[in-house]
């Protein structure tokens, strides 16, 4: 979750160290700190942003051309000063960053404190910081191989990076299932836990592989090891990330950069994909892997969050379009249960960043049992992508925002491009349907644009409705999961409660909660389910309830029922959702502003999530 970034030689790393910082803050934001060395190691820590750190640090001495420095997301122990990284050991030589859970920690602190070790914080990263003490003194073992040591005894998911006062030429780092990269400059490297710091000084990196430890000296030699003891061959590869894709623009938000990125990244997700005028659909993964996909008998999708919900479209699309059963599952589940997986499966993983903890686990899983692996991520070389038989980027370039937008449409366009070149494979949709499928998908980045320019109106709405304390979403088929989308987006960044529901299942329970001031955002396309969906706005207009409802343009007869109303163009019902998100996407950034919340790092929340 957090962010760990390093630097060693050459110029001054602090200034290196902060931006770093700032650009990796998304993963994790409620603490931050840096040890710089320099002769001597100087640590400065502080509860809260990266700004408060630089505030702190303003006037005092930072010199120093090796640093390592870290931005928190607390697991274990409160974010405030004490607790952020790094962590020092007990003679003071260590200093310490990590990512991650030590599951072991109590054990191992026990042991510690029998040995007389004594913590400072209440984190399971710092038993770490004196375990490798421990080792290297006890045992007078090389900085690099007392980390070895420390980390066969460790069970958890770790990326840390340690510096050592006397033992100034180098630093050392590992990883286990949390992300490290190494940046290789000229005579200098940056490690850090994805690609977005490094960009800026290098193109070449490596990443580092589960149980790797990785010393970088500042001799410019890059050393590469597993906890086997084994040496592995640093595999060096090229970034494909433009710096410029990392700021906001003219944009107030990250968030809203991102929703209004839409039509180019869904187009991008096509691009070279897709050609209606020919007919085709090319999915470079698919294609490698088409003789297992076509013996499968099951696809099963597991994701976490947002992805889940492009998942469950996903299941809507493979099951219509393609008749290919599938199943979808929240990937922390699938991990724990034992589940019936075996090589007639394909295990499809989606993470917008890759690194999804709890996706990676159950991918593991489902390797292990035979299935196929396939991944749909974001970000290029993650460990999902690395880790996966085939799989597919959605290419919608980084997304900062906390909460997922731009991320999502790129995974409904990938699922929709694979069910329908699936469906057309096995003879599923007519050849007809099919070419009025891919000339739809073609139009739909012009379409999302369109819905883009209904901002100023959904910001009226939001407006209205800013002040509820909570709020249901409602749609049926394809647009169920786009409401569970919707009520996640506004709990995510405006802490109103919110629920989705399918529209039926309103009556089960949900409809208890209608009264006048519970908003009610109902997905009321005009397909299949319309006639239902409009009853279901009766019976909450029935009841006082404050409808919003997302229509197909020309609506007549639910735009008269409703308070509210935005419409979106037509489409074909399976390509709806990637239409009808974009107004829920617009209304929780609105309301989540005018509540004076933080919309690019909501409270509690990280980009990232690395740990179970
Ligand atoms: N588990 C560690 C802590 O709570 C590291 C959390 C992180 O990845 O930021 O301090």
């Amino acid at each position: 979750m957090c962010c760990i970034v390093a630097y060693v030689v050459q110029r001054e790393a602090y200034p290196i160290l902060i931006y770093g910082l700032k650009r990796l803050e998304y993963r994790g934001y409620d603490s931050s700190g840096l040890s710089l060395l320099n002769g001597k190691l100087r640590e400065f820590k502080r509860k809260g942003k990266v700004q408060d750190l630089v505030n702190f640090v303003k006037g005092k001495n930072v010199s120093g051309s090796m640093g390592i420095a870290h931005t928190r997301w607390a697991t274990h122990g409160k974010p405030d000063d004490i607790n952020a990284h790094p962590h020092q050991s007990g003679n003071g030589r260590l200093t310490l960053i990590h990512n991650g859970i030590i599951e072991n920690y109590a054990a191992l602190k026990t042991a510690l404190l029998q040995e007389g070790h004594v913590f400072q914080s209440e984190t399971d990263t710092e038993v770490l910081v004196h375990l490798i003490e421990e080792l290297q003194t006890r045992s007078n073992l090389p900085l690099e191989e007392a980390v070895r040591v420390a980390l066969t005894k460790v069970i958890g998911a770790y990326a840390i990076v340690v510096m050592d006062e006397r033992d100034p030429g180098k630093l050392v780092a590992a990883r286990k299932a949390s992300p490290l990269v190494i940046g290789i400059g000229d005579g200098e490297f940056f490690l850090a836990s994805d690609a977005t710091p490094i960009v800026e000084h290098t193109q070449k990196v490596v990443y580092l592989n589960d149980e790797e430890i990785a010393v970088v000296t500042r001799d410019g030699e890059l050393q590469i090891k597993d906890i086997g003891n084994e040496i592995k061959m640093p595999y060096i590869q090229q970034l494909d990330l433009k710096i410029e894709s990392l700021g906001k623009g003219d944009y107030e938000h990250f968030m809203l950069k991102e929703i209004y990125e839409q039509p180019n990244t869904i187009a991008d997700c096509m691009r070279g994909r897709i050609n209606a005028a020919e007919g085709w659909i090319k999915l470079g993964g698919v294609d490698q892997v088409q003789e297992r996909i076509a013996q499968s008998k099951r696809f099963i999708m597991a994701a976490c969050g947002t992805s889940w919900h492009a998942a469950l479209i996903g299941e809507y699309l493979f099951e219509e379009l393609a008749r290919i059963p599938v199943e979808v599952e929240y990937a922390s589940e699938l991990r724990y249960r034992n589940p019936i997986i075996d090589r007639e499966d394909v295990v499809v993983a989606l993470s917008q960043s890759g690194e999804t903890a709890d996706t990676m686990a159950a991918l593991e899983l489902a390797k292990e049992k035979g299935a196929l692996i396939y991944g749909i991520v974001n970000n290029v070389g993650s460990s999902i992508a690395r880790l996966t038989d085939a799989g597919s980027y959605i290419h919608a370039g980084p997304e900062i925002g906390v909460a997922s937008t731009k991320a999502f449409t790129g995974q409904v366009t990938l699922l929709t491009m694979m069910a329908i070149s699936l469906g057309y494979q096995r003879g599923t949709i007519p050849k007809s349907y099919y070419f009025q499928l891919l000339e739809e998908l073609e139009r739909i980045p012009g379409k999302v644009a369109k819905v883009l320019e209904s901002d100023t109106q959904i910001r009226y709405i939001a407006s209205e409705i800013k002040d509820a304390n909570n709020a249901l979403y409602l749609g049926r088929g394809y647009n169920f999961p786009i409401a569970l989308e919707g009520a996640l987006k506004l709990k995510e960044i405006s802490y109103i409660h919110a629920e989705g529901y399918p529209a039926a299942e309103m009556k089960h329970g949900p409809i208890a909660l209608i009264d006048e001031n519970m908003p009610v955002v109902v997905i009321a396309t005009n397909k299949s389910a319309y006639e239902k969906v409009v009853s279901n706005i009766q019976e909450v207009k029935a009841r006082k309830g404050i409808v919003i409802a997302i229509v197909t343009e020309g609506d007549k007869i639910i735009s008269s029922l409703a308070d509210y109303s935005i419409a979106i163009p037509d489409t074909d019902e399976p390509l709806t959702p990637l239409l009808s998100v974009i107004p829920l996407q617009l209304l929780s950034y609105h309301i989540a502003l005018m509540r004076g919340c933080n919309v690019d790092q909501p409270r509690n929340l990280a980009k990232s999530v690395t740990v179970e």
